[in-house]
């Protein structure tokens, strides 16, 4: 009889990459996909918890599945990711009808814990990080299913201690993936279809060959200690890029997510300037303008050297958009701290933004400090943020009517009339375009004819023939040591 499973995946782009590795492992076991979690046999999560109120959607969603469970006592409640990884057994605890606990370093394992849940089993969670043998499971996407756009990893893990963050606690120390494995891995989905990839990692730029089998960051190393006030000068992402680049030459379009401020060298910058399908567009997380809040959460940067770092990136590739993320409401933040925020904000041009309110998170070392700031201050704080990057956003938007943009179609706009893509940068694009012809997976020319608050509208001129991303005029070596506050 088929077996069948539903996976709903809950948090960042890092979730969405894992909720695919674990279809894949699944369907290689003989499972097959429903959209009907009353059909399914199994029911997994893939849960987020890097604030709390993503924590309190799981409860939630796992009270949905309770019904399910009382009627039919064979079907398979799984909870895998953060929240699985940070409460283990507890969580056993807390929902005594889940079956199966399952960290983020275990899912090739979950078959045969379903299984074993399956022939009666008692529950069990399994969450133990690969650090001594760090392993990355390849990709084998499913070939029916046409995909313009795959993540790749090249890293897990991470060792920044950004004093708010669980991410470390819940996805343990840096691991890094060999480029032979992810120019594969790359290559393989460039041959299944895929147009656009984007690299994944929670510090993604500090990328750097593993030497051996088992290096991960949790042993000893050569590297310079990681607290340095500057540029740190240890990744090989530059490299990376520019092999993925030479080597898939057929790849129309490369992104990469998060990088950390940094992590952002000169040849990282050089690379931008150079490699024709690296994006225009980068997501490079900030948190706060204030350099009094930026040292309480240990990002190892000052507001100046952000600064410093975009200021060169957009001398390199001056079509360059950016985006971020935000805390508002960090314990200890003050009105004069939240300006700073927002003079940076507008410093830098931010043409979208993630701003989130500070939640405090289990086992990080930000819960010392409290949670001082008062909700509605939070609240107000949040509100005026989006309100400047919403007017940034829509000058920028505004500025591109009449211009002619080339988009990546990814599919149907959900009017079911046009189609939707994202231009070389990443502004949304719905495109009318002649009837009958699937643009899917085109890049198209488009002549932009309207500007909406977060996305454009336009008329598609023609199908741009698939071909090797143009290499882009080589710009002389950017000099000046990396680094310096101002
Ligand atoms: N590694 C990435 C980085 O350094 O920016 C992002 C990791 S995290 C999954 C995504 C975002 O969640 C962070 O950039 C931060 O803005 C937000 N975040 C993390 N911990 C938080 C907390 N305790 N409260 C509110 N927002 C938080
Ligand atoms: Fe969390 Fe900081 Fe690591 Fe990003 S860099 S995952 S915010 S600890």
């Amino acid at each position: 009889m088929t077996k069948r499973y539903i996976v709903q995946t809950m948090g960042c782009q890092m979730n969405v990459h894992d909720s695919r590795r674990i279809e894949e492992v699944l369907r290689a076991s003989g499972w097959q996909a429903t959209d009907e979690a009353t059909l399914a046999d199994l029911v997994i999560f893939n849960t987020c918890s890097i604030r709390e109120k993503a924590e309190h959607k799981l409860m939630s969603a796992l009270g949905t599945v309770r019904p399910l469970k009382d009627a039919r006592k064979d079907v398979v409640i799984a909870v895998a990711g953060c929240v699985a990884q940070q409460e283990g057994e507890n969580l056993l605890k807390k929902a005594r009808f889940v079956d199966v606990v399952l960290g983020p370093d275990n899912i090739p394992e979950l078959p045969a814990l379903v299984e074993h849940a399956r022939s009666g089993g008692a529950p069990i969670a399994r969450t133990v990080f690969d650090v001594h043998a760090p392993a990355f499971l390849d990709a084998t996407p499913d070939p029916t299913r046409l995909e313009v756009n795959a993540f790749v990893t090249v890293m897990k893990g991470c060792d920044e201690r950004c004093t708010y963050c669980v991410v470390p606690h819940t996805r343990g120390p840096e691991r890094y993936r060999s480029a032979d494995e992810i120019v594969r891995e790359v290559g393989s989905m460039v041959d299944g279809g895929v147009r656009e990839v984007t690299l994944l990692g929670q510090t993604v730029n500090s990328w750097f060959e593993p030497r051996g089998e088992t290096q991960s960051s949790a042993e000893p190393s050569s590297e310079p200690p990681r607290w340095a006030g500057s540029v740190v000068e240890t990744s090989q992402f530059a490299e990376l890029l520019r092999r993925i680049a030479r080597e898939v030459p057929a790849l129309a379009r490369l992104r990469y997510t998060s990088p950390h401020p940094r992590h952002l060298t000169d040849a990282l910058i050089e690379a931008h300037a150079e490699l024709g399908v690296l994006s225009d567009h980068l997501h490079l997380p900030v948190q706060s303008g204030s350099d009094r809040v930026l040292k309480r959460m240990l990002r190892r940067y000052t507001r100046g050297l952000y600064l410093e770092r975009i200021a060169k990136l957009r001398e390199a590739v001056p079509a360059l958009t950016l985006s971020t993320d935000v805390i508002v409401g960090f314990p200890g933040e003050t009105d004069e701290d939240f300006e700073e925020t927002l003079s940076l904000v507008r410093a830098a041009g931010f043409t979208a933004a993630f701003a989130f309110k500070y939640s405090p998170r289990p086992f990080t070392p930000a819960l010392k400090l409290g949670d001082d700031v008062p909700e509605a201050v939070k609240d107000e704080r949040l509100q005026r943020l989006f309100a400047v990057v919403g007017e940034q956003q829509r000058a920028h938007l505004d500025g591109l009517v009449g211009s002619r943009q080339r988009v990546l179609v990814e599919g149907p706009s959900r009017d079911g009339v046009r189609f939707q893509g994202r231009t070389h940068r990443n502004e949304i694009v719905h495109i009318a375009g002649p009837e009958g012809v699937d643009l899917t997976g085109q890049l198209v020319d488009v002549t932009v004819e309207h500007a909406n608050n977060h996305s454009l509208m336009g008329l598609a001129e023609g199908v741009v023939p698939a071909a090797p991303a143009p290499r882009r005029k080589r710009l002389p070596v950017l000099g000046g040591a990396a680094g310096g506050a101002a």
